[in-house]
């Protein structure tokens, strides 16, 4: 509705677009306080709701994903919560403290990926390339995103068996995987400590724009790829993992599939043609 233009103003989107509600967004505000990142909440008398945001949260694509996420819960929750939402670091990053929220907070997540990086236009500034710290700063850049949020809707987006490890202090808080490594069982459990040769565990200057190979054993019993970003602010690591052993086997099953298919699928369309 607003035409392709990148970034996308959450701002402008929800300003407008929820003017058909009898209960919009009516304004978007600044609120400097230690508890949160991010808070919907109703403005009782004038019968709407404010989008609040940390303006300690120091780098613009991390506002624009917390506003994102706030609209997310507007449309999908707010009915269901009076009281509005409050939501933390932890929250905009993937992982909410307690379980009851986790669904809401997880969707609010999507709403905000979504929002702000469509899956075609992602693709297609991905296309084929090899994922590097360039090709993550050029999508952070295009969507006004943080690198964290980009490099998870490549997981989500490539067909690639790829991981990404999120860890604090050196000990592992979350994964996001690919369905590629879901369905290879590549997982890394809350609580385990970074690997020693890691690139993430090495620290800033084993950090390279394509990553860094590592040989099997540190991260898996095949070798990995290791894109790493270091969040001083946090005192954490992301690891992007793209592990190479599976891309060739799955990437050869699948074309194998493919193939498959379509010849069953000429040679039973074939004689009808001719009898048409
Ligand atoms: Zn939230």
């Amino acid at each position: 509705m607003w035409g392709p233009h990148f970034p996308v103003s959450v701002e402008r989107i929800a300003m407008e677009y929820t003017t058909r509600f009898t209960d919009p967004v009516l304004k978007i505000v600044e609120a400097d306080v230690p508890t949160f990142e991010g808070a919907l909440y109703p403005l009782r008398k004038k019968g709407g709701w404010a989008i609040l945001f940390n303006p300690t949260i120091t780098s613009p694509g991390r506002i624009n994903y917390t506003q994102a996420h706030e609209l997310g819960h507007y449309f999908a929750h707010r009915e269901h919560a009076p009281a509005g939402f409050e939501c933390g670091q932890r929250d905009v990053l993937g992982e909410a403290g307690q379980a009851a929220l986790r669904q809401q907070e997880r969707e609010a997540d999507e709403f905000a990926s979504y929002l702000l990086m469509p899956l075609d236009d992602f693709r297609a500034q991905v296309a084929s390339a090899a994922m590097s710290l360039d090709l993550l700063r050029h999508c952070a850049d295009r969507y006004g995103v943080s690198y964290t949020a980009a490099a998870l809707k490549w997981i989500e987006a490539t067909e690639r068996c790829a991981a990404v490890v999120v860890a604090t202090n050196g000990f592992i808080s979350w994964c996001r995987r690919s369905k590629a490594a879901e369905r290879a069982r590549i997982y890394y459990p809350s609580g385990m400590e970074l690997p020693a040769r890691s690139v993430a565990a090495l620290g800033g200057t084993a950090q390279r724009n394509e990553g860094t190979v590592l040989p099997p054993g540190v991260w898996h019993s095949a070798a990995v790829r290791e894109i790493a970003i270091f969040a001083d602010r946090y005192e954490m690591t992301i690891s992007l993992l793209v592990f190479d052993h599976d891309r060739m086997a799955g990437d050869g099953w699948q074309d194998e599939e493919v193939e498959d298919a379509l010849d069953r699928f000429e040679s039973s369309v074939a004689p009808r043609r001719i009898f048409d």
